[in-house]
């Protein structure tokens, strides 16, 4: 029995129990048109809900307090930092269907500058959270200014929707892009052009 009841950051909404939610999947896998009560079946609303409390942890962690509030001081580099590439998984907030993509994030520091591996944890938060990809793209870049203060953000997504690839519309394969620019990044065409550069040569 789950008895802790916690109230999630910026929801008014208190945690169901374990209980209620392993009886909403057999609500589910009966308008599947199964039955829960099949052997290979009985196990699975467990299973589910504690997948589903791995894979949307990202309610539960703050980007804030991965990236800390103390950084690495620089002088003299004012080059960009990009971090290509980083592998994430997600699901979409209108199908609760899974997102897979990769982000690239990059910045202009200001005499400051993050541990590499934040900036994929930062990523992998927004991730376990039911996302937009539009939102997605907005929330690291925000994230990063917000704490880190350098002279311009730039994360760019590319990811595949289940949603679209295994329904209706049957685009398999299709990506998705998006680009968020802050600061120096949105101001300033050149230093767009060097970031949109910086991604694609591989
Ligand atoms: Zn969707």
């Amino acid at each position: 029995m789950d008895a802790i009841v916690k109230t999630f950051p910026g929801q008014s909404e208190t945690r169901p129990t374990r209980e209620q939610a392993e009886e909403a999947v057999r609500v589910l896998l009966r308008w599947a048109g199964e039955d829960p009560q099949r052997e290979g079946l009985l196990d699975t609303p467990k299973r589910v809900a504690t997948a589903y409390r791995e894979l949307f942890n990202g309610y539960e962690l703050s980007p804030e307090d991965v990236l800390g509030r103390t950084f690495e001081e620089v002088s003299g580099y004012g080059d960009p930092v990009l971090v290509r590439d980083i592998p994430f998984y997600s699901h979409c907030e209108h199908h609760m269907l899974p997102i897979s993509g990769k982000a690239h994030v990059a910045y202009l520091p200001n005499g400051r500058v993050l541990g590499l591996s934040k900036i994929a944890r930062v990523v992998d938060i927004f991730g376990r959270r039911l996302q937009t990809q539009e939102n997605m793209t907005a929330q690291i870049a925000g994230a990063i200014d917000k704490t880190l203060k350098p002279r311009g953000v730039a994360v760019m997504i590319e990811a595949e929707h289940m949603c679209m690839a295994m329904r209706g519309v049957q685009k398999q394969g299709s990506t998705t892009l998006t680009t968020t620019f802050t600061g120096e990044f949105k101001e300033n065409a050149t230093e767009q052009a060097r970031f949109l550069t910086l991604v694609r040569n591989r």
